[in-house]
């Protein structure tokens, strides 16, 4: 395992590339944003609203796809008080038991901003099957949460006929991954890698579902896609996570202040709206040897927050401890005991870049080091 000389992100993370230098992807792109003449890219945003503004009387003229979170707060902002657009808000529930942030930051956006939402609470028995399965076979049990978020939005676009749908940043190319391209364009999101590359049949035949229940996990006819225009915006606006927390707060975001201080975090501001859905984006870590922890000190290194030994001591001292309430809330969701989740959890070690130490836990065996 190498890790970024800039950053602390590994070259295990899927799709990264590291230049001759031993600088990331991710580092190079932030770099780039110093070139780019932002200007231009606004006029053509404005260009792109002023297309879609009104087209369809007085009702919604373009689609915003929101978790709820700090950025979706921005995002809203930016449609409806900026742009003078009128958003209809599309966004998936997890069915995990919510936060009270969680609770109140989706109904904060429709009362700060006045859009409606249409919210998906997908099929639990569904869930839980499918959560089984991709956890055991993949370590991937919010897969169906995951394809949802990607594929509820285009066919709620196209059925309201709001071709332009509006996404936040594209994380490949800001965060490194697999397709890395920089542009406007949102279409190719279901192909990076989050929710895809999983065959329909293969989950009829093994997880107990029927062709049925997957069928809002499938995109919209290649005829209507065509006609969708998704976006990023931040492809028109830098993008910063930090500077979406302090804005969203300033508009009644909750944070997990006084609620909950997670382990496995170095923030308390991001994917706050449930516990056990991290569980999801913890697995990372024995697959890959990184989670959150690196991830967002990667991002405050490159926004200068942080230099790279603090983020070195972040991550070493959060990325590895997956939050017991996290697990708590996934093993009741799924009817696991805790002992049946940690067996599966050590199963997905990847012993490429893991061993187990003398007290029998799981240890890197190229841990970051200055
Ligand atoms: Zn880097």
């Amino acid at each position: 395992m190498k890790y970024c000389k800039r950053c602390v992100m590994p070259d295990t993370r899927p799709g990264i590339v590291f230049d001759e230098e031993g600088v990331c992807s991710a580092c190079r792109s932030y770099e780039r944003r110093a070139k780019i003449d932002w200007d231009s890219r606004w006029k053509e945003f404005e260009a792109i609203c002023d297309k879609y503004r009104g087209m369809n009387g007085d009702g919604y003229d373009c689609a915003i796809a929101v978790s709820g979170g700090k950025d979706s707060h921005y995002q809203v902002h930016m449609m409806k008080n900026v742009m003078h657009m009128n958003p209809i808000l599309f966004s998936v529930e997890d069915n995990f038991p919510m936060t009270e942030a969680g609770k109140h930051n989706l109904k904060n956006i429709s009362e700060e901003f006045g859009c409606p939402i249409i919210s998906l609470k997908p099929d639990i028995k569904a869930q839980k099957k499918l959560m089984r399965y991709m956890f055991e076979k993949y370590g991937k049990p919010t897969w169906y949460i995951d394809r949802l978020i990607y594929t509820y939005p285009l066919i709620m676009a196209s059925l309201y006929n709001t071709p332009l749908l509006v996404y936040g940043e594209n994380v490949s190319y800001e965060y490194g991954g697999a397709d890395a391209v920089e542009t406007y364009s949102a279409k190719e999101q279901l192909n990076n890698g989050v929710a895809s590359g999983i065959d329909e049949r293969e989950l009829i035949e093994n997880a107990g579902v029927t062709a049925q229940d997957l069928f809002l996990t499938r995109a919209p006819k290649q005829e209507d896609m065509d006609k969708l225009d998704p976006i990023y915006i931040s492809y028109f606006s830098p993008w910063n996570s930090f500077a979406n927390y302090e804005f969203a707060k300033k508009h009644g975001f909750h944070d997990l202040s006084h609620e909950w201080d997670r382990k496995h975090h170095v923030e308390n501001f991001d994917q706050v709206d449930s516990r056990a859905y991290l569980v999801h984006s913890w697995l990372k870590y024995p697959k890959f040897g990184h989670a959150s922890a690196t991830d967002y000190a990667a991002r405050m290194v490159r926004y200068g927050m942080v230099d790279r030994d603090e983020a070195i001591k972040m991550v070493k001292e959060h990325d590895a401890n997956l939050d017991p309430l996290s697990v708590r809330d996934f093993c009741e969701f799924c009817g696991y005991s805790e002992t049946e989740f940690w067996k599966i959890i050590d199963s997905l070690y990847n012993t490429d870049i893991f061993e187990k130490d003398s007290l029998g836990k799981w240890v890197l065996k190229s841990p970051i080091c200055k």
